[in-house]
């Protein structure tokens, strides 16, 4: 379906409007359709355009949070982790991790040894042994040697997050779901009972507004999940914390393990992880002060407490500032609890039913499926007997269509386009399943994209729909003259429109993904 026809659809009644499209959102979607209600998605920017494309791409239990006595929260996201390794196979991936022990940190090996014995019980699997040093260096060569005791080995898993959400999406689309980018939700309707039975969305791409009705609103905006409370009249409960990240190009700072460390100045919990060929260092967590609508972008005390961490795990690697690649920031939808330190705040997720609107916010990536299923559950009673709707499970039958191809890349595929694979396959020429160099991702998945996955601007496909924005120098305008000739046939840009799209993704690139922001 095109916009013209999903905007025709929308006008009638739902069971379930969902805002926002990043995972929380997206999720809802796909467990309410799966659960055979009528369910429409508005996401006022483009799929993924906030949290959930600028995450640390982890699928985890969260070591960190019971250190914190978060066992509910650990419990739900290893059992999550668990259930996506099986059902995703090839997009949420498993990641073997070094959590190196070195003397005089805050956090000894026994404490961290009984943080692993719980997360393995969890996990119904033992995954975790203990490494002397030189075993240790033979995973991970380059880190610091001076007074390593030693260190665990542990597994947790990896994603593409803006493809979770697309993934979620388009599988919810091919149960009878419905989603629409650049469709902003401006206002709740009401009834004369004050309870919310709608909203007024604008299409951002004509400017047509419209009122679209549901017997339940669920708000999963993220961050901005606030400013629909606050036209009930409830109070802001959300605290903005912003998280930033340097990635580098995979060469620069090899890593084959994911690698979790204690920040040396402070004994904060950071992560370096081999993601897209790219190593990427995480994450600050600061109290975001900023315009919301505004992009966040990474700040230089931000840069310098990475760096800084950088530095000394890899002293010898020589690192330094010209080294950075891309930067990205995201904001945490956190529960704000008064705590002094932003990394003390819990990261549970909240659902609250008010005048008829259910919120859904706070939470992780990891556990989308366990936010969706309870705000459904919420809603519950104000939602008509439902008709589950019995998935497909067709694609392992034609593997064989695809057997030709290297076996890592048949998970790719598989991993973010499921049922949608063959399509793609058959969609494209052979020589379009040839690697755009310097990445892993393929010339036909950027045709796909611009052909089948709603992209309106060229940022929806550098950054979200692929990652080329991340992977390549200078945010891929390398390669931008090879990528016209096959999106402006497909798009119908003349020339002018073309040129305007550059313009605007270089300004967005420039100000939120630059490497050179880390010097301002
Ligand atoms: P968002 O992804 O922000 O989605 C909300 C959407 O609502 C946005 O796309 C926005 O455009 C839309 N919206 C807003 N207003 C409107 C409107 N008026 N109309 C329509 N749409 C609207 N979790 C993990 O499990 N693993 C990790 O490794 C991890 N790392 C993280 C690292 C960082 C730096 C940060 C910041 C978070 C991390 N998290 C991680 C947490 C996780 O990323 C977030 O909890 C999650 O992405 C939030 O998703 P969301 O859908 O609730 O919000």
């Amino acid at each position: 379906m095109n916009r013209e026809q999903i905007w025709e659809l929308i006008a009638q009644p739902w069971d379930i409007i969902v805002i926002g499209g990043g995972i929380t959102g997206a999720g809802v979607l796909y467990e309410a359709t799966r659960q055979g209600f009528r369910t429409v998605l508005f996401e006022g920017n483009d799929f993924a355009w906030g949290t959930s494309s600028r995450s640390g791409k982890l699928i985890h239990g969260g070591l960190r949070y019971l250190r914190q006595g978060k066992i509910k929260l650990v419990w739900d996201s290893v059992r999550e982790r668990e259930r996506l390794l099986r059902e995703l196979k090839g997009l949420v991936n498993p990641l073997r991790f070094l959590l190196p022990n070195y003397r005089g940190e805050r956090v000894g090996k026994w404490a961290l040894g009984f943080g692993m014995i719980i997360y393995d019980l969890i996990a119904g699997r033992r995954y975790h042994r203990y490494l002397d040093p030189e075993t240790l260096k033979t995973f991970a060569p380059h880190i610091r040697a001076e007074k390593l005791k030693g260190g665990f080995y542990y597994l947790d898993a990896l994603t593409d997050d803006a493809r979770l959400v697309l993934r979620l999406i388009q599988d919810a689309e091919s149960m009878g779901g419905v989603a629409l980018n650049y469709a902003r939700v401006e206002g709740l309707c009401r009834a004369r009972t004050g309870l919310v039975e709608g909203v007024i969305v604008r299409d951002l791409v004509t400017n047509k507004t419209i009122e679209v009705r549901a017997r339940i609103v669920i708000n999963a905006a993220g961050v901005w999940a606030d400013s629909f409370r606050v036209q009930l009249g409830r109070n802001p409960k959300l605290r903005p914390l912003r998280g930033s990240h340097l990635l580098f190009p995979g060469w620069r700072i090899p890593v084959a393990l994911g690698i979790s460390f204690f920040h040396p100045w402070d004994g904060r919990p950071l992560y370096i992880l081999p993601w897209e060929g790219l190593t990427l260092v995480g994450t600050t967590d600061v109290d975001h002060r900023e315009d919301l609508e505004v992009e966040p972008r990474i700040q230089s005390n931000e840069a310098e407490y990475l760096m800084s961490a950088v530095k000394y795990l890899f002293p010898f690697l020589d690192i330094n500032e010209n080294d950075v690649l891309a930067t990205f920031s995201g904001i945490r939808p956190v529960i704000g609890t008064g705590k002094k330190e932003p990394s003390k705040e819990p990261r549970d997720y909240a659902i609250w039913d008010e005048n008829g609107l259910v919120t859904v916010t706070g939470g992780k990536l990891t556990t989308f499926g366990v936010m969706a299923r309870s705000a459904i559950a919420k809603a519950r009673r104000r939602l008509p007997e439902p008709k589950p709707v019995k998935i497909k499970s067709s694609i392992k039958n034609h593997c064989e269509e695809f057997i030709h191809l290297d076996e890592d890349l048949q998970m790719r595929l598989l991993g973010r386009y499921g049922e949608k694979v063959l399509d793609l396959i058959h969609s494209t020429k052979s020589e379009e399943l040839e690697n755009i160099p310097g990445t892993s991702t393929l010339w036909a998945e950027v045709r796909w994209a611009v052909e089948r996955e709603k992209v309106v601007h060229l940022d929806d496909l550098l950054l979200r729909r692929v990652r080329l924005g991340l992977q390549l120098p200078q945010g891929a305008s390398v390669i931008l003259e090879r990528l016209r000739i096959i999106i402006q046939p497909v798009l119908g840009w003349d020339d002018a429109r073309w040129q305007k799209e550059v313009e605007r993704y270089m300004r967005i690139w420039n100000s939120a993904y630059s490497p050179a922001l880390i010097k301002e």
